[in-house]
């Protein structure tokens, strides 16, 4: 078996078996995976297959022993670490080259806590664990649109999705981390307890320590009244103008965020349908579902709607609806911005870069972060962009790396366009590694506390493949 041991005196990668390596492997209750090793491909892999990266090894981690363990061994060895949630990161910022991948994948146990209404997630759960464990209980706490993504990444980021009007963000919902440090220290972040931390981690990304659970706050949220409606690809000026009017007045039970799409080429979509460019909006409405015709009265009078899947299905169906569209495994590049206003202007260029989609599983999306996301002050969090009406999403998507030229140009082009527009920062975890300048732009005036915050629990920049905030 050929273990890859790290010489930091000459910065190289030696194979060879190493004693060291030796007793870190016999000391986990998890599995160490390096190069040669049987899993060793399938387990460097993550989600965008764009990301082709060769770690050192990889510590499928078994429980917070082995993330203690693991982050020491690093430490000591001079080793660099990545943290792996769920893989989701469209950066890749799961994985690293000849560095010790922390990968959290087999530490998914759940407790919900129905009188309390909170559920204790471990730091590998992707939202599909969490939505099954609570939806038992008739409770959910806002996540994404895609049940394969990780817990982990996507709170730490901030967490927008389909409960951002009625709920706020993911990071509203948090109440208490359990995290490991650089210096191996086991803490909980609080309001109460290391509360510079808990102000941190909520937005701030994986930048301060593995975090190993999360403890949420649950809503009420079973059956929903929610799905996509389709209309013409020529109707997307009309739509959008009352998509931009509508959803900033609509009552917070209602969440919709607008897309610009290809009908997926299969089931359930009409024959008729399929490959049509088109746009739409995916709503979600939490409210009493005896009202939910009457909301919908408005939004069903806008011009000739192709399609409408909008109906009462339990939160986990909504959750999981656009998992085949996205499976693991194709290659992703997006460009994101925050947006305050959506202009005439704005959408103009949204109608003509929406146009030339260049293949069917490309995308833009507009997911609106106002109603009980707004409601929490720009500084009470690390996430900055609190006043954001929405956050856009430019999606280049494909399987065939062939096709990443085109996926690529046409992502970039129609984010130069509309940049002018937005807000100035970007949601960090819909960002490709885009420098330190965007990192700034997307904190804001918190980027300085970020700072004062990885100086006090990560001085030596130990947890630096990430959105990284320079501890300087
Ligand atoms: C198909 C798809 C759909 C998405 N939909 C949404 C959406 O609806 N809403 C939304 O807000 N975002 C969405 N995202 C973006 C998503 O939030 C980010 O990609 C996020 O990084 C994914 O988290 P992860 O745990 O899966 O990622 P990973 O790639 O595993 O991790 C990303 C980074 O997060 C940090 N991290 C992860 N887990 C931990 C941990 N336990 N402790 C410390 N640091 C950790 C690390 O720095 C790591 O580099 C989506 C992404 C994809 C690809």
């Amino acid at each position: 078996m050929a273990v890859t041991a790290v010489d930091t005196s000459k910065k190289m990668y030696i194979v060879c078996e190493d004693e060291r390596i030796s007793e870190f492997r016999e000391a986990l209750r998890g599995t160490l995976i390096c190069p040669g090793d049987n899993e060793y491909e399938s387990a460097r892999r993550v989600y965008n297959a764009m990301i082709d990266r060769r770690p050192a090894m990889i510590v499928r981690c078994a429980d917070v022993a082995d993330v203690i363990r693991s982050v020491n061994y690093a430490r000591m060895h001079d080793i660099p670490v990545a943290i792996r949630g769920g893989s989701h990161n469209g950066a890749g910022l799961a994985t690293c080259d000849d560095g010790l991948v922390i990968d959290l994948s087999k530490m998914r146990g759940i407790r919900v806590d129905p009188a309390e209404r909170t559920v204790r997630v471990e730091g590998g759960c992707t939202w599909g664990d969490v939505d099954h464990a609570t939806y038992a209980f008739g409770m959910a706490t806002p996540s994404g649109i895609i049940s394969t993504t990780g817990v982990g990444g996507l709170t730490l980021g901030g967490g927008l999705g389909h409960l951002t009007r009625k709920f706020g963000l993911a990071i509203d919902n948090l109440l208490e981390v359990d995290m490991v440090l650089a210096d191996g220290r086991f803490v909980k972040a609080n309001a109460k307890e290391n509360a510079d931390l808990y102000w941190a981690v909520r937005g701030g990304g994986g930048n301060f320590g593995v975090v190993t659970s999360f403890l949420f706050r649950l809503n009420p949220v079973s059956t929903v009244y929610a799905g996509p409606i389709l209309w013409p690809l020529d109707q997307t000026a009309e739509v959008m103008r009352f998509y931009r009017d509508f959803i900033t007045n609509a009552p917070e039970d209602l969440n919709g965020f607008f897309a610009l799409m290809t009908v997926p080429p299969g089931p359930p979509f009409p024959e008729a349908l399929r490959l049509k460019k088109v746009c739409g909006i995916v709503w979600c409405y939490t409210g009493p579902l005896e009202k939910a015709e009457s909301v919908f009265k408005p939004i069903r009078k806008l011009g000739t709607p192709l399609l409408d899947m909008v109906g009462p299905i339990p939160f986990p169906s909504l959750q999981s609806m656009f998992d085949a569209i996205y499976p693991p495994g194709l290659q992703w590049y997006w460009r994101a911005d925050f947006v305050n206003e959506l202009s005439d202007e704005a959408i103009a260029l949204h109608v003509k870069h929406g146009a030339k989609l260049p293949t069917w599983q490309c995308t833009m999306h507009l997911y609106p972060i106002d109603g009980a996301a707004h409601r929490t002050g720009k500084n009470d969090t690390a996430f900055s962009y609190r006043e954001a009406q929405w956050a856009e999403v430019i999606v280049g998507v494909d399987p065939n790396p062939a096709n990443n030229e085109k996926t690529i140009a046409w992502a970039r082009e129609y984010w130069e366009a509309l940049h002018p527009y937005s807000a100035g920062g970007a949601y960090v975890n819909m960002m490709m590694e885009e420098g330190q300048e965007r990192i700034r732009a997307s904190y804001r005036d918190n980027y300085k506390r970020l700072t004062e915050v990885k100086k006090k629990y990560d001085p030596t920049n130990f947890f630096r493949i990430n959105q990284n905030i320079e501890p300087k």
